[in-house]
């Protein structure tokens, strides 16, 4: 395996639970410490302490309720520079030698839509001078700095963004997601104990069960690796950082890029939901050419995203239109459709619905394999849940339901596609 090198650049990342007090914040210098001295060269990019980043835009709504987004990021990244100095502290203390930057000072550049900032590049000279003087660098998660000299934030999860991009730009050779949990699972161990570890995942899959929900990795994480085919790799934080190193490394879920003969030959690889969406109906309008361009144009040109999309057969002439959205732009949406859909259709009725999940079954062996969508609908169909909307790709099927059937939906769906198997993962 491509570590054994000696000297390899790596980057390791480590979430808010990993950094959640002092006493973790030390137990990740001794982890970095440990690979430090079997002679990698380290870069460490570390999330704010667990809570903090909430707190920090708690006390910002405390203020108002529809806060500059600028100032928020100004607000949100100060999170993560506490975090960089105190773990560059810590990793003095183990005799190491560490610097801390933030993400203006390397810089991290990126676009200027605060609060969902995309990265656009990353100076590497200082980071790249500082490993070649032997220190470890540690560079704050979660944001950048764009054109006019602002501080942005990446996004919810988006330190796992930093980290990723990062080793892209240092040409890393692996990057290692440190998280809670000891891998990437067939669905959420917090919700079905019974999930299970996967020891690999391919970086199509991993793609989808990140945008269909899956927090442990953030969607543009898994774009970014797959990019630049980043070796990248999660694990756990929580074990003894002085673990036998070898070991360590081939622990975890790898993301791979191939099609690998050897990977389980499951049809389903895990299951996703997501509780970040509301439903909207637009009802009794005509059933016409133009119609969902008309209900859904002033929805794009407001920049809000539309996920799903169902129309219903027309009686009369007349059908009932149903999107979703992200339940934080759901007040946006509804006043765009008053304001600027509703004058020009007549609708009968807009309504909405903010009780509502999604739940995906994902795999690539569905490429091969027919009846997976009959499967998942009798099974919900046994369990008593209707299906609200239904959307499919090549290699997921979603479902929108009612919000309190989520756990239900997701165990009775884990259990009949056979991925508690012994013979399915890890
Ligand atoms: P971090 O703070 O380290 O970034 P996150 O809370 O963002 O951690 O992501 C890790 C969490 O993702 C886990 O604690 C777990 O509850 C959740 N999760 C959701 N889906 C999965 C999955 N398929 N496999 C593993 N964890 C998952
Ligand atoms: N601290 C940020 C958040 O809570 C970024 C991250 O944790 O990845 O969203
Ligand atoms: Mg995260």
């Amino acid at each position: 395996m491509s570590i054994e090198k000696f000297m390899a650049l790596i980057v390791h990342k480590y979430g808010g639970t990993s950094m959640g007090s002092t006493e973790r914040i030390q137990n990740v210098a001794r982890r970095v410490a440990k690979w430090h001295r079997a002679g990698h060269r380290m870069v460490v990019v570390p999330s704010a302490m667990s809570g903090e980043t909430n707190r920090l835009l708690g006390l910002a709504k405390e203020i108002t309720e529809t806060p500059d987004p600028r100032e928020l990021d100004q607000i949100a990244a100060t999170g993560e520079q506490v975090s960089v100095g105190l773990l560059a502290l810590a990793l003095q203390k183990q005799g190491v030698k560490a610097r801390s930057y933030t993400g203006w000072q390397v810089p991290v550049r990126t676009n200027s839509a605060y609060t969902k900032a995309r990265i656009e590049s990353i100076d590497e000279k200082r980071v790249l001078g500082d490993l070649d003087a032997g220190y470890v660098v540690v560079i704050t998660g979660f944001q950048g700095l764009d054109d006019q000299g602002s501080v942005t934030t990446l996004g919810r999860g988006g330190s796992d963004t930093s980290a990723v991009a990062i080793a892209a730009a240092l040409k890393a050779e692996e990057c290692l997601i440190y998280t809670d949990v000891d891998g990437v699972y067939t669905t959420d161990p917090r919700v079905e104990p019974e999930a299970r570890r996967l020891a690999k995942i391919t970086f199509e899959e991993m793609l989808e069960m990140a945008s269909l929900g899956s927090k442990v990795l953030q969607i543009r994480s898994v774009e970014f690796a797959g990019k630049y085919r980043v070796r990248t790799r999660v694990l756990s934080s929580l074990t003894d950082p002085e673990v036998n190193l070898e070991q360590e490394a081939q622990s975890g879920t790898l993301i791979t890029y191939e099609d690998d003969e050897t990977m389980e030959q499951a049809v389903i690889s895990g299951i996703a939901f997501n509780r970040d969406e509301a439903k909207i109906t637009v009802a009794g309008v005509p059933d016409r050419p133009g119609i969902a361009s008309k209900i859904l144009g002033p929805v794009a040109a407001a920049n809000i995203d539309v996920d799903m999309i169902i129309q219903n057969a027309s009686h009369d002439g007349m059908t009932d239109f149903s999107f979703t959205v992200h339940r934080n732009e759901l007040q946006k949406a509804l006043a765009v459709l008053s304001d600027k859909v509703q004058p020009e259709i007549q609708a009968r009725d807009i309504s909405s619905d903010g009780q509502i999940c999604k739940v995906s079954v994902v795999g690539i062996g569905m490429r091969s394999h027919v009846g997976v969508a009959s499967q998942m609908f009798e099974t919900l169909a046994a369990e008593g849940i209707n299906i609200q909307m239904i959307s499919t790709s090549e290699i997921k099927i979603s479902v929108v339901i009612a919000d309190k059937y989520m756990e239900l939906a997701v165990r009775s769906l884990h259990k009949a596609f056979g991925l508690a198997d012994e013979s399915h993962a890890a």
